[in-house]
């Protein structure tokens, strides 16, 4: 049986980097050489100089490739990077029609610093593609795609954007950080770039920031490698090990917390005080079916909104398990403030443009008992319950 016929699980294991072949150990090894001695002056051997080539970053290159189902992967210094390096296979000139609740730092990537290098952009709601269709222009040359949303959990078609781009000759960059290749292969939809911040569910312990970049076509791989060389904002070799055996864990982590987040979204959406809930788990999420035909499952972050900005600050106060923090995909669950958070960069105009409220709150799963934080959640809300009880009193 080679290793293309194991299911996704059996591969984060077993696959070309499962032992080393100069001493059989299981772990990939560490290199932290900067410069690799050259043996023969005619030829040179694979490894020269570590910003263009070094075996531990490599190992986590040819994994996430293998994972993806693409043909050449890419470490970087952090998720950033990695968007920030493939967003350089672009021209001044050229367009990007890209959704309109992107992550925060690719909105300040794209707003601020590829204007003034001369590439434009449009933002559309990606959900609506006649939205997408009316805003291509004769210079757009790439469609970027983000999905489920940040912070909003909106769900695009992959497979209709991607057909859309092929149609103008365009490529199409899907961050894949939500849900990775457990559950959504982009490239099996047409997608030509995989972004991730491996920072989040790959690596999974809030213990790296990293960055990875896969493509299935060759050509575009050699532009893109020479860009990671130009550029030089490479991983490290500590950093890959981290992810690489973070990667190994990913089906159990992702698996748990998804069946833990299915199971507080139901609790909130039942909650009188919760006034939204968005995961593309629940049934009534808009795009709940489509959801279902392009991933193997909805992930394990969704986000919630209460009445006001007051009721959101009563509930943080004194909710207990999760840590208050940016960034998810975490074993510890994560509740982050969009509107302070991830979404600072954004002013409070171009997010309420974009539906995302100062009293939205989102939820990244890990692997705590999921009764334990259902109990966690119900006494935080039962002390907003309190509080709203004592205001209306005082009125
Ligand atoms: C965190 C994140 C990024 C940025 O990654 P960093 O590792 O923080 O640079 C990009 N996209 C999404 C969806 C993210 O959650």
């Amino acid at each position: 049986m080679s290793s293309d016929n194991y299911s996704f699980e059996t591969k984060l294991l077993h696959n070309q980097h499962k032992v080393d072949p100069a001493t059989g150990a299981v772990s990939v090894p560490i290199q932290h050489a900067s410069t690799f001695h050259q043996f023969d002056i005619e030829s040179y051997g694979k490894y020269d100089y570590a910003r263009s080539g070094n075996p531990t970053r490599e190992a986590l290159e040819d994994v996430i490739a293998e994972l993806e189902g693409g043909t050449r992967g890419f470490a970087f210094s952090s998720g950033m990077a990695a968007i920030s390096t493939a967003f350089l296979l672009l021209s001044s000139g050229d367009h990007i029609v890209i959704t309109d609740d992107v992550y925060g730092g690719t909105y300040r990537m794209v707003t601020q610093v590829l204007t003034r290098f001369g590439i434009e952009h449009t933002f559309v709601d990606m959900t609506d593609l006649d939205q997408v269709k009316a805003a291509i222009q004769p210079n757009t040359k790439a469609f970027y795609v983000e999905t489920p949303s940040n912070p909003l959990l909106k769900v695009t078609d992959i497979q209709a954007i991607t057909t859309l781009a092929k149609e103008i000759n365009a490529i199409t960059y899907v961050d894949n950080t939500f849900l990775t290749p457990e559950y959504q292969r982009p490239f099996e939809l047409g997608a030509d770039i995989v972004l991730h911040s491996a920072t989040k569910f790959l690596s999974g312990h809030s213990d790296v920031v990293a960055g990875l970049a896969v493509v299935k076509d060759e050509e575009l791989g050699k532009r893109l490698y020479s860009l990671q060389n130009s550029f030089g904002a490479v991983l490290g070799p500590q950093d890959a090990w981290l992810v690489l055996r973070g990667i190994k864990t990913l089906h159990v982590r992702l698996e748990q917390s998804q069946k833990s987040a299915i199971k507080i979204a139901e609790f909130l959406e039942a909650h009188p005080l919760v006034e939204k809930v968005y995961y593309p788990g629940l049934k009534d999420h808009p795009q709940h079916e489509l959801q279902k035909s392009q991933a193997a499952g909805p992930g394990a972050v969704l986000s919630f909104e209460f009445k006001d900005e007051q009721a959101l600050q009563v509930f943080l106060t004194n909710v207990k398990i999760p840590v208050f923090a940016v960034s998810l995909g975490a074993v510890e669950s994560i509740l982050s403030y969009p509107a302070k958070m991830s979404h600072a960069a954004m002013s409070q105009a171009e997010r309420e443009k974009r539906g995302i409220k100062n009293s939205l709150i989102r939820l990244s799963v890990g692997l705590e008992n999921p009764d334990d934080l259902i109990h966690d959640f119900s006494q935080a809300l039962h002390q907003v319950k309190e509080k709203l009880l004592v205001l209306q009193q005082g009125e």
